[in-house]
């Protein structure tokens, strides 16, 4: 590690600055968490992980208090609105092949997890950041040379941060992404128009999570694993996917097709741009039309409708977010790097983004404790290194979260089939051997001593 001690700024405190922090403080990297809303609040949704990730956190040291939060889970049921099962998708054998089982839990309870690992004196809340600026002109007391190895962060309430790198965990909107490539741009930097190009949107989402139910009537509940059940649309206009979660709550997710229809033309696709990012954060009300339209729908737990479990779900825990996805070209400049859903932004169909943040935490913080020095040069070679590494993966991520929800949601005669294929006919080799190549890497980082590879089927890295 450089002997000059590096200094970390972290824009935004979701799951991809929450871990990336707890990584640094592993690595004793000195860093500072920027967060631009005053409490933590988060939607109450489920999260899933499975062995890719797991194997790391338990090597950061987290795994034994998600293992208490989650339930471990099995299979996936996908049937018809009518009730008619279309295919089950088992994932029982991931304790064996890959030493873990997958495991589902509510987010705000993960997230407690994580915020209890950082230091609270490190997180400062109510730090919108406005601009990043690398090399600032003028710092009191510093020399020429000394300037260029800083960044300054410069926030909406006035106050600016000083450190040797950002790392901008700001999600999908993010403002540090935004500053970066105007920056680029303004010294001649190429910047892909593709990176200015408005997100893919076609679908929105409600989420929720119920309040404890009785295990009597939900019978589910009793089953020792969550075994997930997606209900499409007789015309695929709509998905529920209902999840059973410890202490016998089930957290429910509707998605739809969208209301605004997507941009036709390069003028409308700035206005669209404006317009997602004007209702990505939607609040309970925005959410009541479309529970509303699946209100009728038979729930497979209890044969009563979905309406029965919405109206089981407190109001302020029910929110609608944006199912958007994109691919970034451009994830860094000399001192400003991007993470998590800032640089990729995927569905949550098989895509896994919070699973993508954390492996961008794995690589990121292995190079960063690996650095040489604190020179603009070992900083820029390090993202250059950081991105080579995660791009692919990150990007068939977003690709696999596309075709993902598309098998839930496309209409058509080639799409039943490929449904009826992935769904009920897929041999089984070939199903374990789609898994095994998804789960074929679970890296760890390298500063802390390893954990065992316990699967059958050995990890890549
Ligand atoms: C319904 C749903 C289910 C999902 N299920 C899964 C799953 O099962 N498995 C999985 O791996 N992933 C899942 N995901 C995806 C996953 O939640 C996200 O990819 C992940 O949380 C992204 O984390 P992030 O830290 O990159 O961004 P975010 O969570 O968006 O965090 C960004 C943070 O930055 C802050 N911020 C923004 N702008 C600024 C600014 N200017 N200044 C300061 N702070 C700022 C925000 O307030 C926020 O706290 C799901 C997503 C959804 C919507």
């Amino acid at each position: 590690m450089t002997s000059q001690p590096l200094k970390v700024i972290i824009v935004g405190s979701g799951i991809g600055g929450l871990i990336t922090a707890i990584m640094l403080d592993r690595a004793g990297i000195e860093y500072v968490i920027l967060e631009k809303r005053k409490t933590h609040s988060v939607i109450g949704s489920a999260i899933a992980f499975t062995a890719v990730v797991l194997r790391v956190l338990e090597q950061i040291g987290l795994y034994e208090d998600i293992h208490k939060i989650s339930k471990e889970f099995s299979r996936t049921t996908i049937s018809m609105q009518d009730g008619k099962v279309i295919g089950v998708l088992d994932g029982e054998f991931a304790q064996e092949r890959y030493g873990y089982y997958n495991e589902i839990m509510a987010r705000p309870d993960l997230m407690n997890i994580l915020l209890s690992r950082v230091d609270s004196s490190k997180i400062l809340m109510g730090k919108k950041v406005l601009n990043v600026i690398e090399q600032p002109e003028d710092l009191e007391g510093a020399s020429k040379d000394d300037l260029s190895k800083w960044v300054s962060v410069h926030c909406s309430d006035g106050c600016q941060y000083l450190a040797n790198l950002v790392i901008g965990c700001d999600g999908a909107y993010s403002a540090v992404r935004q500053r970066m490539y105007q920056n680029l741009q303004s010294k001649g930097i190429h910047v892909p128009k593709i990176d200015f190009a408005p997100f893919r949107f076609d679908q929105h989402c409600v989420v929720g999570v119920s309040k404890p139910l009785d295990p009597e009537v939900y019978t589910i509940l009793q089953k020792p694993f969550c075994e997930f059940d997606v209900i499409l649309a007789k015309d695929y206009s709509y998905s529920i996917w209902l999840m059973p979660l410890n202490n016998n709550r089930i957290s429910w997710m509707i998605n739809g097709k969208m209301f605004t229809p997507q941009a036709a033309n390069k003028k409308d696709a700035k206005k669209q741009l404006e317009e997602n990012f004007k209702i990505s954060e939607w609040g309970p009300e925005a959410a009541e039309e479309l529970c509303d339209k699946v209100r009728g729908f038979t729930c497979p737990y209890i044969g009563g409708t979905i309406g029965d479990l919405i109206d089981h779900t407190p109001k302020e825990v029910i929110s609608k977010v944006m199912l958007e996805d994109k691919m970034f070209e451009t994830w860094h400049s000399d001192r400003v790097v991007l993470l998590g859903d800032a640089c990729h932004k995927v569905v949550p169909f098989g895509g896994q983004g919070a699973t993508q943040a954390i492996l961008d935490a794995v690589v990121l913080v292995d190079l960063l404790h690996a650095l040489p020095s604190t020179s603009t040069r070992d900083i820029s070679d390090a993202f250059k290194k950081y991105r080579a590494l995660r791009y692919d993966t990150a990007k068939s991520a977003v690709a696999a979260s596309r075709q993902g929800g598309a098998l839930f949601s496309a209409k058509g005669f080639l799409m039943d089939l490929l449904r009826a294929f992935t769904f009920k006919y897929m041999p089984r080799w070939l199903y374990l051997w789609t898994s095994d190549r998804i789960q074929a890497s679970r890296p760890i980082v390298s500063f802390l001593p390893p954990v065992p590879d316990r699967g059958s089927v050995k990890s890549l890295a």
